[in-house]
């Protein structure tokens, strides 16, 4: 199979700090991946180097046979690229202002020039799929930190995306309310979605993802199946943050 994302030899410098460093991995359509790893290893500059929202050092991104990161491409292009990859973000980056279905209108209406009508339509649907039929009208301040990242996953999803990344979408919400937001995201991976999630909730990772890949220090330690990082890690730096989260 083709891989859907291919990323090669990705780095990233602030100034004179590598926080990626030639880092390699692919998955293919439908796959879950997983990337874990201490605070500060350089996981959500990953997942914004994939859509780039933040510019690579070097490296490549190449997502459904064309190269994300080729040089020379507009404005214009690189937001067209941006909305093949969905992104949630772990504060949800709602509007304030508006409902939690204007919100979802709001982004295909702005970047795909949908119709209200179609817009609304496909709102509502996404909505009821992410259980938040009785919410449409409600504003982000009326709903929980679970209730937001479910809107922000459907405002995601509302630009049909080949490939959605997630970062650390429980880690600001309640621990209680967590498991919903969990639920919703296990029913993409049931649907075949494409993803590439962080997370710090091990044992989701293991149940959910199809491959984890762990990360230290901006490099990649190790990646392979799910169970087999989680269980049996190769390597002494993967174990050790195991230990210390579980
Ligand atoms: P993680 O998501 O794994 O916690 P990050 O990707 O957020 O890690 O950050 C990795 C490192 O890069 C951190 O040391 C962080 O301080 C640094 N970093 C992230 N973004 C910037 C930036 N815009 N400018 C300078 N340093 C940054
Ligand atoms: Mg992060």
């Amino acid at each position: 199979m083709t891989p859907l994302l291919e990323v090669t030899g990705l780095s990233k410098t602030f100034g004179a700090r590598e926080v990626l460093a030639d880092v390699s991995f692919a998955i293919e359509p439908g796959e879950t991946l997983a990337v874990i790893g201490p605070s500060g290893a350089g996981k959500s500059t990953l997942l914004r180097c994939i859509n780039l929202l933040e510019r690579p050092t070097a490296g490549r991104v190449v997502l459904d046979g064309d190269e994300l990161t080729a040089h020379g491409r507009s404005e214009r292009e690189l937001a067209q690229v941006r909305r093949r990859v969905g992104m949630v973000f772990q504060s949800f980056n709602l509007f304030p202002h508006r409902s939690a279905l204007e919100n979802v209108v709001l982004a295909q209406v702005h970047a795909l020039g949908r119709g209200r009508a179609e817009a609304e339509l496909r709102g509502l649907e996404l909505l009821a799929r992410v259980g938040l039929s009785e919410r449409a009208a409600n504003r982000p301040r009326q709903l929980s930190g679970g209730e937001q990242q479910r809107v922000a996953i459907a405002r995601a999803l509302a630009l049909d995306p080949a490939l959605l990344l997630l970062d650390e979408p429980t880690s600001a919400i309640d621990p209680e309310l967590k498991r919903e937001v969990l639920a919703v995201v296990r029913d993409l991976v049931a649907d075949g979605m494409t993803m590439v999630l962080t997370t710090h909730e091990m044992r989701f990772a293991e149940e959910a993802a199809d491959r984890v890949l762990f990360m230290a220090d901006g490099r990649i330690v190790e990646e392979g199946a799910a169970a087999t990082v989680m269980r049996a890690p190769a390597h002494e730096r993967t174990r050790r943050f195991l230990s210390a989260v579980r």
